[in-house]
């Protein structure tokens, strides 16, 4: 008899203990096995973390006795160094074990019933298995520093070490085509399975074309999050076995096992979506490069604006820098930047109105008779931002939120426009006068895409305008439907947020046009201008990527145009903004050169939430000597305090040795989880490495 002490899918920080009958069961136990057990009433899929010869209960403490495993899954064992990946990333993040692997697993193999079916589905789908239509290679004759940044990643690959690059260049210089080339040279040994990271938004059937024209005859795995489970059951097995070369996904599949691992790229490495924010709240880039360093595999970084956590280390040579500064397609430029100064027409309601300057609407006129095409970029949704009352103070506030409702315009069989919240999801009617003064004149204040598209049409009757938001692409497909449209030259002017930034090789747009960005210029948030001049490179980089470009450029329509952000954009090196900006964070004490914490209380009661956090720094005071380990800051609001009936309140934790944050933040846990038991209600939660506020 063995007993095994089993992970299972369970808000607890503890293994189950539950004997292993090797006789009845066939084989001996093996560490990763996934078991059915019984668990209460239960049945239901846990993991074998440990393994004894007698059981670890003292049996004067045993009140029950322990429970045998049922049944074995039909797969292999997860590999003894994925186990390793989620401890880690279980100490790290501070989560439970079992909640840690069991988010890198299909959710049917949870159900042990469900095991069977799965067995003969995947059967099928062996049997099945056709050989796809022969994909005709894009042969790309790499320029200069291409064949450098190759050339040094496969010697980076003949070292077979651990090493972290990073490849820096220019949007649209060819950096998806040094890396799939690197990508394909390691996959020549078909003992070898390749990771690449890529953010939600750019995970697109373009992007899968393109892996698949640059490396042939190699079986590419997309994984994303509208695989049916079928599906998400067959691919998930294969990488485990070793199959399917090049694994292409997003955030989560950093987590996924992969059997013949040997090197993992993170495409835009810098974006904000590697950080999931709920749940086990880690960031994907910092596991990936975890998980290369504990197999001692290259791991390699890309952007065009690579953050500054990735920076300073590159300045202080712990990563090894690439660069591409040149545009790669023949005839494509780097576009003009225009900065279009707003202090005057911005007091003007024709300005407020319309939202573009006349310059502006003078430029899409020209571009359009060049038979090119403008993008209007606009980060948000919607008509207007509030709606307000012109008699009082009201405006359109979430009932359930501190934050507004958006006004959206109506749409279907809708009989009014609509006011959304971003942030919970409440939709109500506009309110038809004032709620407060009875006033029926209740105005949209600023603008939204939508206004932007309405705009648009009545300035230019004769034009075709798309506008690509999330509200108008929900439904499957619909996005690359609208994407393809673009491609096919159907469109004259496109209106869109944020999706439209990145990714997309749109040869034909002449002219982007960026609009509403002043007030994350001046935002509380220290990370702000980092990602605003990311978002920006990344749209600018929107615009003169087809042949014969000579004439794109870039407007940014501004009140501030002597801002820092504009002049770095204009130089082509980031290298003296960045620097400038790392001196900001060192003098600030920032992370990149602080590592931070947040312990985060959410209930339905603000001053409860600030009672229990002092009472956690008080005790994380007395355990951890403050002066000396890490800052501890009082409790206060989050950035928004109410979302759906809920208050939010954080304390932040600051440390200039990521050790010594570890620590304390250990010893909170405990303390977190004695305050959660006796506060039902409320939920405590540390976040490491946190980007919101
Ligand atoms: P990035 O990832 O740096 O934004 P991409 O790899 O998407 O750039 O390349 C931009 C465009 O240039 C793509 O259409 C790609 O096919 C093309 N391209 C890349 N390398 C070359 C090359 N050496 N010669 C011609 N075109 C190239
Ligand atoms: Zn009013
Ligand atoms: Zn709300």
């Amino acid at each position: 008899m063995n007993f095994v002490q089993v992970a299972l899918e369970l808000p607890l920080y503890k293994l189950f203990e539950y004997s292993w009958d090797t006789t009845r069961i066939g084989r001996e136990p093996v560490i990763g096995q996934i078991i059915e057990i019984e668990f209460g009433k239960k049945k239901c899929a846990g993991i074998i973390i440990e393994i004894k010869k007698t059981s670890s209960e003292k049996s004067e403490e045993k009140t029950y006795s322990v429970k045998e495993v049922l049944s074995i899954a039909p797969c292999d064992p997860l590999p003894e160094r994925e186990i390793k990946l989620y401890q880690f990333a279980s100490k790290y993040y501070l989560r439970p074990i079992g909640e840690v692997i069991f988010s890198s697993i299909p959710r049917d193999w949870k159900i042990p019933a469900n095991w069977t079916r799965i067995e003969k589905s995947i059967q099928k789908k062996e049997n099945k298995k056709t050989s796809e239509d022969k994909v005709k290679e894009l042969n790309l004759f790499f320029n200069d520093e291409q064949l450098k940044a190759i050339s040094t990643l496969n010697q980076i690959t003949n070292n077979r070490i651990y090493e972290i690059s990073l490849l820096k260049g220019i949007t649209g210089s060819g950096k998806t085509a040094v890396y799939l080339e690197w990508i394909k040279n390691i996959t020549k040994d078909q003992n070898k399975q390749c990771l690449l990271l890529v953010p939600e938004i750019n995970l697109t059937p373009q992007l899968e074309q393109t892996v698949k024209t640059i490396c042939t005859e190699r079986d590419v795995v997309i994984l994303h999050s509208n695989l049916t489970p079928s599906e998400r059951n067959y691919a998930w097995l294969k990488i485990q076995k070793g199959e399917g070369q090049i694994i292409v996904g997003t955030r989560l599949s950093v987590l996924t096992p992969i059997k013949n691992l040997s090197a993992i790229v993170i495409d835009e490495e810098h974006d904000n979506s590697y950080k999931q924010q709920d749940g086990m709240r880690y960031s994907a880039r910092d596991v990936a490069i975890w998980r290369a360093a504990h197999l001692k595999i290259p791991v390699l970084l890309c952007s065009a604006t690579p953050s500054l956590e990735t920076w300073q280390k590159v300045i202080e040579k712990k990563i090894k820098l690439l660069e591409l500064t040149k545009r790669a397609k023949l005839g494509s430029t780097i576009p003009e930047i225009i900065i279009s100064d707003i202090k005057i027409e911005n007091k003007t309601t024709h300005f407020k109105e319309i939202g573009l300057t006349n310059y502006v609407i003078e430029q899409i006129r020209q571009t359009s008779k060049r038979d090119k095409q403008v993008l209007i970029f606009i980060n948000r949704r919607g008509f207007a931002p509030i709606l307000a009352c012109e008699a009082c103070t009201w405006k359109s506030g979430c009932k359930k939120c501190s934050a507004w409702q958006v006004l959206h315009k109506k749409n279907g069989n809708q009989k009014t426009a609509m006011l959304h919240c971003h942030h919970c999801g409440l939709i109500e009617r506009t309110p038809e006068a004032c709620p407060e003064c009875g006033n029926q004149d209740i105005k949209p204040v600023g603008l939204g895409t939508q206004k932007i598209e309405e705009n648009i049409e009545k300035l230019f009757s004769d034009l075709r305008i798309l506008r690509i938001d999330t509200d108008a692409t929900r439904k499957k497909g619909q996005a690359e439907e609208l994407f393809q449209k673009v491609h096919r030259n159907e469109v004259d002017v496109i209106i869109g947020t944020q999706m439209l930034s990145k990714g997309h090789d749109f040869s034909n747009v002449e002219t982007v046009i960026v609009i509403d960005i002043d007030k994350s210029l001046y935002s509380s948030d220290f990370r702000a201008t980092e990602k605003m001049f990311a978002q920006l490179v990344q749209v600018a980089g929107r615009g003169g990527r087809g042949e014969n470009s000579i004439n794109s450029k870039i407007i940014i329509q501004t009140e501030f145009p002597d801002h820092e952000i504009f002049r770095a954009l204009k130089d082509e090196n980031l290298d003296s903004f960045y620097k400038e900006l790392l001196e900001e964070r060192k003098t600030a004490k920032l992370p990149p050169f602080t590592y931070q914490a947040l312990i985060l209380a959410e209930s339905k009661n603000q001053e409860k939430n600030e009672e229990v956090l002092i009472q956690l720094k008080k005790y994380l005071e007395k355990v951890v000597n403050p002066t000396e380990a890490c800052i501890i800051y009082d409790p206060i609001p989050r950035g928004i305090q109410r979302v759906g009936g809920i208050e939010r309140t954080q304390i932040l934790m600051e440390s200039n040795d990521r050790i010594k944050l570890q620590k304390s933040l250990e010893k909170g846990l405990d303390y977190s989880e004695y305050l959660k038991s006796k506060n039902h209600s409320m939920r405590i939660i540390i976040e490491r490495d946190p980007i919101t506020f």
